[in-house]
């Protein structure tokens, strides 16, 4: 048999979600990897290694083709540079939203906006396409502090039901882009390795028509 396939996973809800595909998918880790701290796993079927990560560094291991497919959020493809990979297809799971969001009612100055966020290249290019001048501050998490804390005008995050935000007295203002998980493949892998990624995306793509059904999760 040839070298197993590399599948980087973006660990927590993504993993959660799409480890029931890939089972579909005949891949199964050696291990149940709830119960495990190991953090590579070799399939049952030999056609498959399975690496956790954290979602950013997804993009970065198939970019350099330290792996051959990897599963991540839309998001952290858009903060990453894309090159070396093919977005292939969505997996429909982990839908979301990057939206800015502000205190309810902000008034906001007339010149450079204050914006604080993790995803500094997408809030970047959203303003300038926009032609809005901002100053991109970059945090790491809980931005919904940055505004009432005097960081920042407005923030950029990820945004499902709202609830966060209205916890903290924010509302939504513009969708910059929808989210949702998606496949990768390394451009290399994608030509030399042709027929096997082909076979995993085609299970894959019959997974996720399985798991919406006859209406298409609607
Ligand atoms: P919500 O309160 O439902 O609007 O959820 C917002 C928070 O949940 C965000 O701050 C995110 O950290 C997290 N979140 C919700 N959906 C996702 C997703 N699909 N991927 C990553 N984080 C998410």
């Amino acid at each position: 048999m040839s070298e197993p396939l590399t599948i980087a996973l973006n660990r927590g809800r993504i993993l959660d979600e799409f480890l029931p595909l890939l089972a579909a998918s005949g891949i199964e880790p050696d291990e149940p990897m709830a119960d495990s701290r190991r953090l590579v796993f070799d399939s049952k079927c030999g056609r498959a290694r399975l690496v956790v990560m954290r979602g950013a560094d997804v993009p970065t291991y198939v970019a350099y083709g330290a792996a051959d497919i990897g599963i991540t959020g839309k998001d952290t493809l858009l903060e990453s540079d894309g090159d070396g990979l093919y977005d292939r297809m969505g997996l429909g799971s982990a839908r979301c939203r990057i939206s800015s969001a502000a205190p309810v009612g902000a008034v906001f100055p007339a010149g450079r906006l204050r914006i604080a966020t993790k995803f500094v290249n997408v809030a970047k290019r959203y303003y300038a396409e926009q032609g809005r001048q901002v100053e991109v501050i970059r945090l790491s998490g809980a931005m919904e502090i940055a505004p009432l804390m005097g960081l920042a005008d407005l923030i950029v995050d990820i945004v499902d039901t709202g609830n966060t935000l209205r916890a903290n007295g924010l509302e939504a203002l513009d969708t910059i882009a929808h989210i949702s998980t998606r496949v990768i493949i390394n451009r290399a892998s994608l030509k030399m390795r042709f027929v096997e990624v082909e076979a995993l995306l085609d299970s894959l793509r019959a997974a996720v028509d399985a798991r919406a059904g006859p209406d298409g999760g609607a």
